[in-house]
């Protein structure tokens, strides 16, 4: 082609990394909320498939609808530069992402010029032992790692194949890393009510954090009503309290959780209630799935997708930092699920894999 002919070059307005500037404005909802907490997940896929999460037969999503890692750098940087200042990795297995760590590595660059005050993950533990070390040297500080049981063969069961001994490795590698852990726990009736006090015990010889998490009606399962599964964290306080003396604490971490200490050994146990104590009032957060919705709230269907507008165009973020905008100017007022009356309202059709737990 003869230069003189060559169209005109366009000069791309993405938000670049290198050029990220300090947020100058701040997501603020209709509630006055301040939005300052991005969960994203970065796959639907998984190495297990718990119980109470997916069903055995799940059908993940094909490739070409996730985001790619470019694509969810683009959104991270998008949303960093309107005031998120934590982000918390989830999925799906976010470690089972193909080169999932070239992402770590692009948000970790946040965490050094103090735009993210904090990156973290959630993760189920079986790929830590290889990516402990590299999380650690990126700058995660803390991450969740979730875990029902401590029985092998139990584990075994609630994951459909999972191994314990690969997990334990694994959290014994993030802490030889340097990386605090805390121990999410869905609370699950006829399945971990005997081990309640195990579970509070190991973490605090271990010196680790633990939220108890009421099971929430994400997605259809094929095997067990979520109201079978549901054990009020209600009902777990009073079994802690008849062995130990729990003090209310102010401790926040942005999240639904709230935490009391244990009076005989100090160690701070989180109640994710969603259920028997709705503390939507306080939620900071959004979601954006590997899909690239954008959600406003976990337990409510409206969203946006992020994606279409990201491919559409190509060329700046001006039309995603609207959409942005306007979709937290819609952010609800707080999730509908409830089992009262023996009855589920409020049921998503996603899976917490999809949105990201
Ligand atoms: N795979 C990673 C893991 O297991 O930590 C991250 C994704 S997983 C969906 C995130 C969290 O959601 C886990 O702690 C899991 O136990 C929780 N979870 C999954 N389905 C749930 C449900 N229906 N109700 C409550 N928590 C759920
Ligand atoms: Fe996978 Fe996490 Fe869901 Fe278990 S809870 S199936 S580990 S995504």
């Amino acid at each position: 082609m003869i230069a003189g002919l060559l169209p005109p070059v366009q000069v791309s307005t993405f938000i670049h990394m290198n050029d990220l500037p300090a947020p100058t404005t701040q997501l603020i909802d209709p509630f006055e909320r301040m939005i300052s907490y991005l969960r994203l997940s970065v796959t639907d896929r998984c190495d297990l498939r718990c119980r109470y999460c997916m069903s055995e037969n799940m059908k993940f999503l094909p490739k070409k609808n996730l985001l790619s890692l470019s694509e969810l750098e683009r959104l991270c940087n998008c949303f960093i530069s309107l005031g998120i200042n934590k982000l918390r990795i989830t999925g799906g297995e976010p470690l089972v992402r193909r080169n999932i760590m070239d992402f770590f590595k692009a948000m970790g660059r946040h965490v050094e010029t103090g735009h993210l005050k904090e990156l973290t993950l959630t993760t189920n533990g079986t790929q830590l032992e290889k990516y402990a070390q590299p999380l650690a040297d990126i700058g995660i500080k803390r991450i969740n790692v979730s875990l029902d049981t401590l029985d092998p063969a139990k584990f075994t069961h609630i994951t459909r194949w999972g191994q314990l001994k690969q997990v334990r490795r694994g959290i014994d590698a993030a802490r030889n890393a340097g990386i605090r852990i805390k121990i999410n726990a869905v609370a699950l009736k006829g399945f971990n009510e005997d081990e309640v006090f195990n579970i509070i015990e190991w973490c605090a010889q271990e010196d680790m954090a633990l939220t108890w998490i009421e099971v929430m009606p994400m997605g259809e399962l094929e095997e067990a009503s979520r109201l079978s599964q549901f054990y009020s964290l209600a009902d777990l306080r009073r079994k802690i309290e008849t062995r130990y003396e729990l003090i209310d604490t102010d401790e926040r971490t942005g999240g639904p959780a709230r935490y009391v200490r244990v009076a005989q050994t100090n160690q701070s146990i989180g109640f994710i209630t969603p259920l028997s104590n709705n503390f939507c009032d306080s939620c900071n957060r959004i979601r954006v799935t590997c899909e690239g919705q954008l959600f406003m709230c976990l337990g409510q269907e409206n969203n946006i997708s992020l994606r279409d507008i990201m491919r559409q165009n190509t060329l700046n973020d001006d039309a995603l930092i609207a959409a942005i905008k306007g979709a937290i100017s819609n952010k609800p007022k707080s999730h509908s699920f409830d089992y009262s009356n023996d009855k589920i309202k409020g049921q998503m059709t996603r899976h917490m894999s999809h949105t990201g737990g």
